[in-house]
């Protein structure tokens, strides 16, 4: 029972979520770019990446966000880190890591992480739409009440949102707020697809239920 409440507990608790924008004015209306970390901005490693050490960033990565912030994106990080709740760091140093890669390839709007294990049955490890939908909440006011994997894909807040990521988890949280879905290999990153952005492609095919 007292196992039962804790674990209610953990399960209420939401991504991390860091702000860098201090004047969202809940009118701006633009598109957002969803964008994953590991695999598409940094190299990714099965280990995790544990420190601000372990950050090594893709070439290109930083003229694509730099192409995405001319082309007027406002720009949302969305990070499965599950190692924090596998307790092998503590909350601080995504701080740190997310710190360091910021200064290497510019700011985001917003960084949301989620920090649970399949086990914690959250709302925000993707492919759940948890962050993305937080994200799109706390930029502009608005996001998607429902999820429905077996239905239509929904229709996106604005026509031109976009989800990066290397993985399927990634592109299903993509599909369920409605995004324009862009796969990456994981060794070129965001530099392998930002040239089909600046040409408003529609994106990839995906289906979360296939
Ligand atoms: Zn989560």
């Amino acid at each position: 029972m007292h196992i039962g409440m804790i674990d209610l507990q953990r399960n209420m608790e939401g991504p991390i979520a860091e702000v860098n924008t201090s004047d969202f004015d809940g009118e701006w209306n633009g598109a957002i770019a969803f964008i994953d970390r590991d695999g598409v901005l940094n190299y990714g490693s099965p280990n995790y990446i544990n420190n601000p050490s372990e950050l090594k960033i893709i070439p290109g990565a930083k003229e694509a966000i730099m192409s995405l912030r001319t082309l007027g994106y406002r720009i949302a990080l969305v990070t499965n880190q599950s190692a924090i709740k596998r307790g092998l760091w503590e909350e601080e140093m995504i701080h740190s890591i997310h710190s360091k890669l910021q200064k290497e390839i510019g700011q985001f709007d917003v960084l949301m992480t989620c920090p649970h294990r399949n086990r914690d049955f959250c709302n925000c490890r993707k492919p759940k739409p948890g962050m993305l939908n937080k994200a799109s909440e706390i930029i502009r006011n608005k996001s998607h009440a429902k999820l429905d994997w077996w239905g239509e894909k929904p229709t996106p807040i604005h026509p031109l949102d976009l989800m990066i990521g290397d993985r399927d988890s990634d592109m299903g949280a993509g599909w369920a707020v409605g995004a324009r879905l862009f796969q990456v290999d994981e060794n070129v990153g965001i530099a392998g697809v930002i040239d089909r952005i600046i040409d408003n492609d529609d994106g990839d095919e995906f289906s979360p239920v296939a």
